[in-house]
Parts: C-alpha cells; sequence; structure tokens
C-alpha cells in the first residue's frame, strides 16, 4: 500500500487502549513513521496510563500512583502522535471508521459527542475486565482492581475502615475491631495484594494511627482451585501460602464462593466469611461492549479471535493484542495467558507486521516466550519461576533474584514507553522518591 492514499489524505493507524501492549505500540509506530505522511492515533478512555500490575500497591497505599502515571496528552506531544480522549462503542468497518461514545463531564452534561474516527490500520488494545463468572452480589458488593479508580477506591476504604478500628481501641483498648479484608482468587493479583496490605498495615502506626498495627488487620484469601497460584510450581505456591500465612493471612484453597453479600462472602462449604472490604480478583474476560464488536469474531469471553499475525479473524486490518485478544498457538493448546509480557510481545509482532503490510511485505506470525511468573509478596519476598530462553528450561527463583526480576519487568515497560535516557531518568527519580517521600499514601 503506498503511504500516502489516492485520495491523498494521510495514512491513518488508531489504537484503541492504551495500557501495556497500546502504548508501547504507539510509541514505537510515532518514532518509525513520519508525521507528515502518516497520522498515529491512540484513543484511550482515560487521560493517563499507570502500568496495571502496579495497582495492588496504588491500592494498598505503598505506591503513589501521580508518580508513576503517564500522561497521554504530554507523551503524544514527545513521541509525535495525537491522543482523543474517549471510550470505543463500536465499529464500522464498511467505512473503515470507529465510533466513541459522548464524552461527559462529571456533572454529566455533554462535552464531546458521539464522534468517528477513520482507520487505515486498527488495533484494539483495551485490555479485560474482572470476570464474575456470574456470582450473585459481586457487581454490588466487591470491588475489583482494574483501574487506578478501583485502586484509589479501594485504598480510601481501606484507610477509613483502619481509621475506625484505631478510633474504637482508642475508646476501648479491649475492643476486639479489625480491619476485615476478603480478597477471592489466589492468583498473582490476589496472592500479591493480600501481602501488600500487611506491609502498608505496619507503616500506619507511624502516620497517626498509633493504636493500629497489622494485627488489626484479618485478611483471607479465597481460591476454588487446589491451591493458590496456580501458574507457578507446587513448591513455589506451598512457598507463597507458608509466607502468607506467617503474616497472619487466613489462605483458604478449594474453596468455591458462591456469593458476595454486604456482611461478607459465603462459600459453597456453608461458611459465611465476615469482610468490610471485599475485592474480587478470581479472572478475567473481555469487555461486554466487544461482543461481536463490528461484526468481528469474539469467544465467549468476548476476546476477539485473531490469527497468529494477530490480525482479526474476519479483517485484516484490524488487529487485537493483548488482554483483550484470543490467540491459540497451537491446536488443542491452551490460549495465550492475560499477562504484562504477552501485550509488551504482542505489541512488538502488531508493530512490524502493520510495517509488513504497509511496505507490502509478508506478515510474521507472533510467538509467545513464556519467560516464567513472579508474585511479589511485598517486601518480604518474591517468589516465581523463570522459564525458556532466559534460563534454558525452567527454573524457581525466590527472594533477591527474584525481586530483582520482578522489578525489571517494569523498567522495560519503561523503556520501551520512553526511551532509555527518561526511562532511566525515571528510574533514578523513583529511588529518590523512595527515600524522600513517605512510606504510604494516606490519601
Ligand atoms: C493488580 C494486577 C496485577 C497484575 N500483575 C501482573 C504481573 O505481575 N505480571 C503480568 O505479566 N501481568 C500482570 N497483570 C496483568 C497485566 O496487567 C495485563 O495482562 C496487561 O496490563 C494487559 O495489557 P493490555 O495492553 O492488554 O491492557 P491494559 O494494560 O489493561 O490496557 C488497556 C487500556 O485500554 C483502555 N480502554 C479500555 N476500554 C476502552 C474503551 N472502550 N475505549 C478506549 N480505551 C479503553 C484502558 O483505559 C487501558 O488504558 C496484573 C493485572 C492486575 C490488574
Amino acid at each position: 500500500m503506498p503511504r500516502t492514499r489516492p485520495d491523498g489524505r494521510k495514512t491513518q493507524i488508531v489504537i484503541v487502549g492504551g495500557g501495556a501492549g497500546g502504548l508501547e505500540l504507539v510509541r514505537k509506530l510515532a518514532s518509525h513513521y513520519d508525521a507528515q505522511d502518516f497520522d498515529i492515533i491512540l484513543v484511550d478512555r482515560n487521560t493517563s496510563h499507570i502500568w496495571k500490575p502496579l495497582l495492588h500497591e496504588v491500592a494498598a497505599g505503598s505506591l503513589d500512583a501521580n508518580l508513576d502515571e503517564v500522561g497521554y496528552r504530554a507523551h503524544a506531544f514527545r513521541w509525535g502522535y495525537r491522543y482523543f480522549d474517549g471510550a470505543l462503542e463500536s465499529i464500522d468497518r464498511d467505512a473503515q471508521q470507529i465510533v466513541i461514545a459522548p464524552i461527559m463531564d462529571e456533572d454529566g452534561s455533554e462535552v464531546i459527542g458521539r464522534h468517528r474516527i477513520r482507520y487505515d490500520y486498527l488495533v484494539l488494545a483495551v485490555g479485560s475486565v474482572s470476570n464474575d463468572f456470574g456470582t450473585p452480589g459481586v457487581k454490588e458488593h466487591c470491588l475489583s482492581l482494574e483501574s487506578r479508580k478501583d485502586a484509589d477506591r479501594f485504598r480510601r476504604k481501606l484507610l477509613n475502615q483502619c481509621l475506625r478500628v484505631s478510633r474504637q481501641m482508642t475508646l476501648d483498648p479491649a475492643s476486639d475491631a479489625f480491619a476485615r479484608v476478603a480478597i477471592v482468587g489466589g492468583g498473582a493479583t490476589g496472592v500479591e495484594l493480600a501481602a501488600e496490605l500487611y506491609s502498608a498495615a505496619t507503616a500506619l502506626g507511624y502516620y497517626g494511627l498509633e493504636v493500629f498495627d497489622e494485627k488489626r488487620l484479618q485478611v483471607t484469601l479465597i481460591e476454588a482451585g487446589p491451591r493458590i497460584l496456580p501458574a507457578l510450581p507446587d513448591k513455589l505456591a506451598a512457598s507463597a501460602t507458608a509466607e502468607l500465612e506467617a503474616l497472619g493471612v487466613r489462605v483458604l484453597a478449594g474453596t468455591k464462593v458462591t456469593a458476595a453479600t454486604e456482611a461478607g462472602i459465603e462459600t459453597a462449604g456453608g461458611e459465611m466469611i465476615p469482610a468490610d472490604i471485599k475485592v474480587w480478583a478470581a479472572g478475567v474476560k473481555g469487555a461486554d461492549f466487544l461482543a461481536h464488536i463490528g461484526g468481528l469474531e469474539t469467544t465467549r469471553n468476548n476476546q476477539l479471535v485473531v490469527h497468529p499475525t494477530l490480525q482479526t479473524s474476519r479483517d485484516d486490518r484490524v488487529f487485537a493484542i493483548g488482554d483483550c485478544a484470543h490467540f491459540v498457538p497451537e491446536e488443542g493448546g491452551k490460549p495465550i495467558p492475560p499477562r504484562a509480557q504477552a501485550a509488551h510481545q504482542m505489541a512488538t509482532t502488531a508493530y512490524r507486521n502493520i510495517r509488513a503490510m504497509i511496505e507490502g511485505r509478508d506478515l510474521k506470525p507472533f510467538i509467545y516466550k513464556d519467560n516464567g511468573s513472579l508474585v511479589s509478596l511485598a517486601r518480604y519476598t518474591t517468589v516465581g519461576s523463570l522459564m525458556g530462553n532466559l534460563v534454558g528450561g525452567r527454573m524457581a527463583i525466590e527472594g533477591r533474584l527474584a525481586r530483582f526480576v520482578y522489578v525489571s519487568l517494569y523498567r522495560m515497560h519503561l523503556f520501551a514507553i520512553h526511551g532509555w535516557i527518561k526511562g532511566m531518568s525515571l528510574l533514578v527519580i523513583g529511588h529518590v522518591n523512595q527515600v524522600v517521600r513517605p512510606k504510604l499514601k494516606l490519601h
């Protein structure tokens, strides 16, 4: 395809979703293509990006998201693309246009009406939402950790509950008040959040809640499968369980949740687990608006079915990457898991394939390299397994080495979205902030 279209307009590449995959992709495309011939556009319903694997730290208050957030407008200016604030609503594939929902202000008045954006190539990178598997009461009573807003909401609720407990203990030192948190889902998100809460609770005493400490925190981690951390080897899951239990977390594996209520979580075994705060972290699916969007093929979980080239199965001009893409590398095999490393690798393949399409070359298949999984138990320890090319097999790691590799994943993301110079500067600033800023975000 020629660089400029026959009608003289620029070739327009639209990426919807500036998350782990989309933001890396847009930066690569904008760095490569000349703005005279190409219009690279990012659409996101938020005005800033935060790397999702940091959300449990934002929720517990151990990370101030203001410091790690990337504002799309400034990023777009730096790298030479255009950013549009808005939520994708539908796709008109015949007209090669996406439809953006009206933008409303906080009072409900319309800022910008429903509108359309033309594309020559479209990449959907809209991530996933949590899957409640139709469990009654989850929507009404459970929080999830899908966005900065969710994490901020969780932190405010947690701080308020800690404040209530602290006040009760001041009035009555014999009080048996607790801040009770139930987390459903023993995958990485649930496990990391549970450990992070204890780490945060130990610090609250420094910041005015003198009578509150981690003994006043009651965290229950509920997992339907036979053990937590199914992606990790037995030995590491056992080690993480022991570490969590030593902190005080009640780990309930093999426990199916039947309902969430205002009072707590109900299990199939008939137990009612009382909780002031309930968190649902038991799996993900594509957002409802994705189901059959634009007539594209989607799974029962609303993920977009893609070919090995990451083009959607019914439209070569529409790609999907990251959590919203459904790709099974071999027949009868497992789909690529919804992970940041998969989104990162897909961004690279989509970049190469969009270029190949524009330049008339053959497209290459996406090959997923599972580099392993790492789970951080706050400052206590990190556990994980490294796989494939990194170590020539599968190796269980724990402690400092695991922590180093865990932190490196975020560093790689910073380099991918900011380039080396700014990425390195941000790392240095991060270290300085660890010294000069409070250990907890308390508002
Ligand atoms: C708490 C937590 C911890 C995690 N820890 C790890 C980990 O340790 N390791 C790991 O590999 N993975 C981890 N994950 C998973 C990882 O974060 C995701 O797999 C990854 O972020 C997916 O990237 P993505 O680009 O597909 O989507 P996302 O990063 O979710 O980005 C999606 C983007 O799309 C935007 N968007 C959504 N809908 C619309 C719409 N309608 N219109 C416009 N924009 C839209 C969103 O605002 C967002 O910016 C974790 C996830 C969570 C929630």
